[in-house]
């Protein structure tokens, strides 16, 4: 709840200004939630979504206080974000490898380091591959993160292939009987067409052990980009197929509203969020607790 204070506050207090002293809900105040709904990141479609229901209850008489309007906002967020909150956990004694993707600087590493942490701790073995080997420093912090939440890391130098290593890293997993690998790899942003290539590789390698590897793909999205992250969603799921989507960095941004916005635009669940820099910022994605963050 505390991760999401920035957005709460925008939208609780646009809301609250909207409202005060008004006796019914014209055209025009309806007008002016669109605005602040806009504002905060919800995005065009998400938008629309909670305006017609919020409209169609205002038409027939349903909803009438300006009052409750604050209520209504939360029952149409919750409808939209309801279906996207499909929590996942890893299979025990399986070797499963989740796929980490993202653009550079989304929080790819810093989640991986988050989950690992987290499922260790449930009693899970884990492991991770060391597959962005495009920058030597993603190799170190991805090490790093191994040491500090103690699980087996695999790694080579930067430049290595990254489709090697995850293949090595999913080899020495199933040798070990470990439970699940989780895979970082590239997302520098330069050369896109380049990237959906290495990645599209590092799929078909990993299901040269399984034809079911990888068994999850998520895509990091950093809030903060706004409306880009909903091009983001599209391309890497159009590249790889998605799986799942973990959005971070709800803390630092008033713009909240993105995690409707990537709800409305493809049918993906939304794994977990990111509210903090630390090891236990990280949390699973559930609709309720959302809107409850929110919209106050
Ligand atoms: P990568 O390039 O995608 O692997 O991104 P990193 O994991 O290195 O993260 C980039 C920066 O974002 C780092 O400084 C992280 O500490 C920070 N970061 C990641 N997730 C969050 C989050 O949920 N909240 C905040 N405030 N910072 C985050």
């Amino acid at each position: 709840r505390e991760g999401l204070r920035r957005s709460r506050e925008q939208i609780s207090a646009s809301v609250e200004q909207l409202v005060l002293g008004k006796k019914v809900i014209d055209d025009e105040l309806l007008e002016d939630l669109e605005a602040i709904l806009l504002q905060a990141d919800m995005g065009v479609a998400a938008t629309r979504d909670i305006m017609d229901r919020v409209t169609q209850r205002v038409r027939r008489n349903e909803l009438k206080d300006p009052a409750a309007l604050r209520a209504a906002i939360r029952q149409a967020l919750l409808d939209i974000l309801q279906p996207r909150a499909q929590p996942w956990t890893p299979a025990k004694g399986q070797t499963q490898v989740l796929m980490m993707v993202g653009i550079n600087g989304a929080g790819k590493t810093t989640t991986i380091g988050k989950l690992a942490a987290r499922w260790k701790a449930e009693g899970y073995s884990i492991l991770l591959g060391a597959g962005d080997t495009f920058r030597a420093a993603a190799v170190e912090q991805l090490t790093g993160w191994a040491e500090r939440v103690q699980v087996p890391v695999i790694a080579q130098g930067a430049g290595a292939d990254s489709a090697s290593v995850l293949y090595d890293a999913y080899a020495a997993a199933r040798a070990r009987g470990i439970d699940l690998v989780i895979a970082d790899t590239a997302g520098r942003l330069h050369t896109q067409g380049h990237l959906m290539e290495e990645l599209k590789k590092v799929k078909r390698v990993l299901a040269k052990q399984d034809p079911g590897a990888p068994h999850q793909i998520w895509l990091v999205l950093d809030a903060g980009t706004g409306q880009n992250a909903l091009q983001q969603v599209r391309q890497f799921h159009e590249a790889v197929g998605l799986t799942g989507i973990c959005i971070t960095k709800l803390d630092g941004t008033a713009k909240g509203g993105v995690v409707a916005a990537v709800a409305k635009a493809l049918p993906l669940p939304i794994r977990f969020i990111g509210v903090g820099e630390g090891v236990e910022d990280l949390r699973p994605f559930s609709a309720e607790a959302f809107v409850d963050a929110l919209v106050a």
